[in-house]
């Protein structure tokens, strides 16, 4: 499927303009190359950043390569890579996949991630690659995981299994935008659960855990905790869109 779905692109970026994802004027590539040079230079790769969550750091934590809310309450993952910040320019492109449904913006994403993540990211080895997960109703309201059609199109060594099927999550109708931290977490207890075919899979195992944006962390943090009770051995996120803290005046 993925040789088809390659070569299906190959042919049409030969034959048919591309609209880029990010400034949508028609030229050969998904991703245009001005638009590729901007986000080369504004992504967060380079900037100082937590290891542990992605966020960037405020001076007095560059030292620790680490924030304090991680030196503080250090969360279950280990580590994480964001590609851009969620205001930045990939925004609208990620809206259109999730909310409009336009498959062909995971394309662009993708190939966005594919060309701007260094080479020492995307060859890391690790057992497993999983999407987070929607519960089966979202699933079938949306159509589609916005998380897992981005993370079956991104380049890893190919000894990497990804797999949609192993971490799973229950249907729950809170909306999670509108709790407050403490609310969030209780709400987010227990929502995530391993496929019972897989449970005797995660010992002792790598595993990236992908999503399409992180905010407070809570959401990783309890999926990296239910993996970890699993057997995994480390958690990394991969993560396309990283919500960062309000300059502070
Ligand atoms: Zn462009
Ligand atoms: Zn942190």
């Amino acid at each position: 499927m993925r040789l088809i779905d390659n070569i299906f692109q190959a042919i049409c970026s030969h034959i048919l303009p591309s609209a880029c994802i990010v400034c949508e004027v028609f030229q050969e590539h998904i991703l245009c190359a001005y638009c590729a040079t901007l986000l080369l230079a504004e992504q967060l790769s380079n900037y100082e950043c937590c290891q542990q969550c992605g966020i960037t750091l405020i001076a007095k934590e560059i030292g620790e390569r680490r924030c304090l809310e991680c030196e503080t309450h250090p969360p279950s993952f280990d580590e994480t890579y964001c590609l851009d910040r969620y205001e930045g320019r990939l925004q609208s492109a990620l809206h259109q996949l999730k909310y409009q449904g336009r498959l062909a913006c995971a394309h662009g994403l993708a190939s966005a991630w594919n060309q701007l993540m260094t080479e020492s990211l995307t060859s890391r080895q690790a057992t497993y690659l999983l999407p987070v997960p929607l519960s089966q109703e979202k699933l079938c309201s949306r159509g589609f995981n916005q998380a897992w059609e981005l993370a079956r199109r991104i380049r890893c060594i190919r000894s990497i299994h990804k797999n949609p099927y192993i971490l799973l999550r229950h249907h729950h109708t809170q909306h999670q935008a509108n709790e407050n931290r403490v609310n969030r977490y209780k709400a987010i207890q227990d929502m995530f659960y391993i496929n019972p075919q897989y449970r005797d899979h995660l010992e002792s195992t790598t595993v990236i855990v992908f999503d399409d944006v992180m905010t407070s962390g809570a959401t990783l943090n309890e999926i990296a905790r239910v993996l970890k009770e699993n057997g995994a051995s480390k958690v990394i996120n991969w993560v396309l869109l990283r919500t960062l803290r309000p300059i502070q005046q």
